[in-house]
């Protein structure tokens, strides 16, 4: 059975809220684990992960919360097996060499003779002796030695770095609007690794998108259920409403106020499912709905906060983040948009609000968003 001691980040910050956060972080590590045949233990403030499947170690990796994967070896409180143990790992680690090392302990079980920089010493003084071609790098080793002293010695040489972030399902609910472009997947796994609990809405328009389009989107939410463990995704036809605020309004406004009637369905839905926020993919660029005016524009439709995680990020980070996260593949299939179905030949690309408003004001808004949401469908989309 290989040992894995995990080490997880910010929550130990979080004081009296700590015991929720960690709470949460081990229901879901056991949830994640659990179809390899892993078992989640938690003592003293630390996570142990049994399990005989090394495919366990990318889940862990990609478990929201963790920080560090240390596959580690339990080892009796003797100083000799210890010595013996560090010395035969650190000859498998380094080869020929030369390498240079540290060795850290912690003890945490106060009532253990040798204090850290007692352990640190012998076992250093040790592998120095023991395996050829080592040096000791305090400041810049190539190779850490940790020991952690509890009831037993628990020694890791090799660690995997995990996602960070914080557990999922600890900082709330937002209704992220998932299109199938790049951009939307990466703001939910965005806020998904803040500890986000999402609620992925998706608008088509059927049948002048296809059932493929719909799809791809779904693939798109399957993904994200690798970091969530399952998802509720909705939809909604938009078809009816666009064909209506074509035939009353000015074709510059058809962006702004679509964008504006999507805000109003993800707000109703928000406040159904308890969400307090909506999330978009929106970045800072020239495009109608995207400039500062078109983002006042659809905020204006809201009670709720929109957010927008990439607002700042260059193009090329949210592709190399959708790459990360295996979404890019399935977010560049040339499937249509329902935003590109009826595309306008004039676009106000600085909207002004109360323009906006004027152009809505030709619409019956509240009879728009009644009608469109009679063809929601929810879906359960598990990992
Ligand atoms: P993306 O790559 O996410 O499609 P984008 O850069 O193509 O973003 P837009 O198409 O203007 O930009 O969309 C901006 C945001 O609006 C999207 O990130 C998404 O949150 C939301 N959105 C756009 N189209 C849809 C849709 N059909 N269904 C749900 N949300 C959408
Ligand atoms: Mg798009």
């Amino acid at each position: 059975m290989n040992l894995y001691l995990i080490k997880y980040g910010e929550i130990t910050l979080k004081g009296k809220n700590r015991r929720f956060f960690e709470n949460k972080l081990l229901s879901n590590l056991r949830s994640r684990v659990g179809p390899y045949g892993g078992e989640v233990e938690f003592y003293q403030g630390r996570i142990f992960v049994r399990s005989e499947d090394d495919r366990i170690i990318p889940i862990l990796q990609d478990t929201f919360g963790l920080v560090e994967i240390c596959p580690a070896i339990k080892l009796p409180l003797d100083m000799d097996v210890l010595r013996r143990t560090a010395a035969e790992e650190m000859k498998k680690l380094v080869g020929e060499g030369p390498a240079t090392f540290k060795v850290e302990a912690r003890r945490s079980n106060k009532s253990f003779e040798l204090d850290s920089p007692a352990i640190n010493h012998d076992i250093g003084g040790y592998i120095l002796h023991h395996v050829p071609n080592v040096s000791v790098d305090v400041h810049q080793p190539q190779i850490r030695l940790e020991i952690e002293v509890r009831e037993q010695f628990y020694m890791y040489v090799e660690t995997f770095p995990a996602l960070g972030g914080i557990p999922y399902g600890t900082a709330g609910k937002s209704v992220v609007l998932m299109s199938g472009g790049i951009d939307s997947p990466v703001a939910a796994f965005q806020m998904a690794r803040r500890g986000v609990e999402i609620v992925p809405l998706h608008f088509h328009a059927m049948p002048f998108t296809s059932e493929m389009a719909l799809d791809k989107v779904r693939q798109l939410v399957h993904r994200l259920t690798y970091y969530t463990d399952w998802l509720y995704f909705y939809h909604i036809n938009l078809s009816e409403a666009q064909i209506t605020i074509r035939e009353h309004c000015d074709e510059r406004y058809y962006t702004i106020l679509q964008r504006r009637l999507m805000t109003r369905l993800a707000t109703k839905l928000a406040d159904q499912k308890h969400a307090l926020s909506l999330t978009t993919g929106e970045n800072l660029a020239q495009v109608a709905s995207q400039t500062m005016e078109g983002i006042v524009c659809t905020n204006d439709a809201t009670h709720l906060p929109v957010f927008r995680p990439l607002i700042s990020f260059d193009k090329d980070d949210i592709v190399r983040r959708a790459k990360q996260i295996e979404t890019f593949e399935t977010s560049i299939l040339p499937y249509e948009d329902c935003c590109t179905i009826f595309l306008p030949s004039k676009v106000a690309t600085r909207p002004k609000l109360a323009d906006v408003l004027a152009e809505e004001a030709k619409l019956d808004m509240d009879a728009l968003v009644e009608q469109t949401w009679k063809t929601i469908v929810r879906e359960k989309i598990e990992a």
